[in-house]
């Protein structure tokens, strides 16, 4: 995969740039006077845990000044025999040139060039300042170096956080088997197929993490993952707008355009939606009258399920007019008529997988985007 909107290969510090928008106001920076040799560890590390906190006062103009190499020891990352420093935001993760050099035509570039000084600290170490992320930065690091652990299952058993964080660095760097396979963990949870999606539905993930995935899914080119990381932001009130808090104090937002699709989308999803409830109720009535075990014991189910259904209609049951459209309307049906039939509880459910199925069919129209191959098996997608 070779996505659009990845940056050129360039004989210079990349720039991420992410989609958070950085906090306008922090409390000013020490003065350059006193950031002299003379700081103390404990020091520095303060000053790099505000420097990462701070997010965007490096990656918003995408050069950081390498004469100032001040730098904390990552806790995790610090090999004694490592062979480079990577600075991140003030942490310095001394790893291994060659690893990078293998798995990233980026960092290969970027370290064939002629290196920066080295500190006293690290004397014979080139010290190579980054923009990114440095919680970023350690999840991949993590996958690339050595370990003490053996990593049997690399990224299909990290958390989401780290396999986002994978995305954004391994795209970045063009270490490319990496996006993939990360993209396919992904996948499992904004599923591209009906099958993958009912496998999906025992495992959801936060609504909220669905903003993250709509915009990695735009810088990776992977608009397979769109549709149903689109459905899921149409969930989210006003944190939609507001933007979704990150761990490292930042908000993730979606951009103007997906946020506008989102807009429309909703009413889209909501009419799906009512459109369904009614068809599954035309359905319900043919096929129960075939079916109902209480048709002949003078007790006939048919007025429970008028009943119910003026009641989700008329908002007594809430839960009809909303964009989630995988919110089960069967359960809500079964709940009010607890002393339904087998065939008739049965029919109940296979009418609204059928509902279900023709709106995951019709997703990517009703969220306005357009996806090759859209519910068709990846292995005939090729
Ligand atoms: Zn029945």
């Amino acid at each position: 995969m070779r996505p659009p909107t990845r940056p050129a290969r360039r004989r210079a510090l990349p720039v991420l740039s992410r989609c958070h928008v950085p906090r306008p106001h922090r409390v000013s920076q020490v003065s350059s006077s006193n950031m002299s040799a003379r700081v103390t560890r404990k020091r520095a590390r303060m000053e790099a845990e505000q420097a990462e906190e701070d997010v965007g006062s490096t990656s918003a103009t995408g050069s950081v000044d390498a004469s100032t190499p001040d730098f904390a020891r990552d806790e995790e990352l610090w090999y004694e025999d490592g062979t480079i420093i990577l600075v991140a935001r003030g942490i310095g993760f001394k790893v291994y040139k060659g690893p990078l050099v293998d798995h990233s035509p980026v960092f290969k570039d970027m370290l064939s060039l002629p290196q920066p000084a080295t500190t006293a600290a690290a004397p014979n170490c080139p010290v190579i300042p980054l923009p990114d992320s440095p919680a970023d930065l350690r999840h991949v690091l993590r996958l690339l170096m050595p370990s003490k652990r053996i990593r049997l299952t690399g990224v299909q058993n990290a958390s989401f956080v780290a396999v986002c964080a994978c995305i954004r660095i391994a795209h970045k760097y063009q270490i490319d088997h990496l996006v993939e396979e990360s993209l396919k963990y992904l996948r499992k949870f904004y599923p591209d197929t009906f099958d993958l999606f009912l496998k999906s539905r025992a495992k959801p993930l936060n609504p909220q993490y669905a903003v993250t995935v709509v915009n990695l899914a735009r810088l990776t080119g992977a608009n397979n993952l769109l549709p149903m990381a689109l459905a899921e932001c149409c969930r989210l009130g006003p944190a939609l707008v507001l933007g979704i808090a990150q761990a490292d104090g930042t908000r993730e937002h979606l951009s103007p355009t997906d946020l506008a699709l989102c807009f429309h989308a909703k009413d889209k999803l909501v009419e799906a939606r009512v459109k369904a409830f009614a068809a599954m109720f035309n359905t319900l009535e043919d096929v129960r009258a075939n079916v109902c075990d209480h048709q002949d014991q003078g007790a006939p189910d048919d007025q429970d399920f008028e009943i119910v259904q003026t009641e989700l209609l008329d908002g007594t049951v809430p839960g009809l007019c909303s964009p989630n459209v995988w919110d089960s309307l069967a359960a809500r049906v079964l709940a009010r008529i607890p002393e339904i039939c087998k065939p008739c509880k049965k029919a109940v459910k296979s009418a609204e997988l059928e509902q279900q199925k023709a709106i995951f069919e019709r997703l990517p129209d009703l969220v306005g985007v357009v996806v090759e191959g859209w519910g068709k098996d990846p292995s005939g997608k090729k």
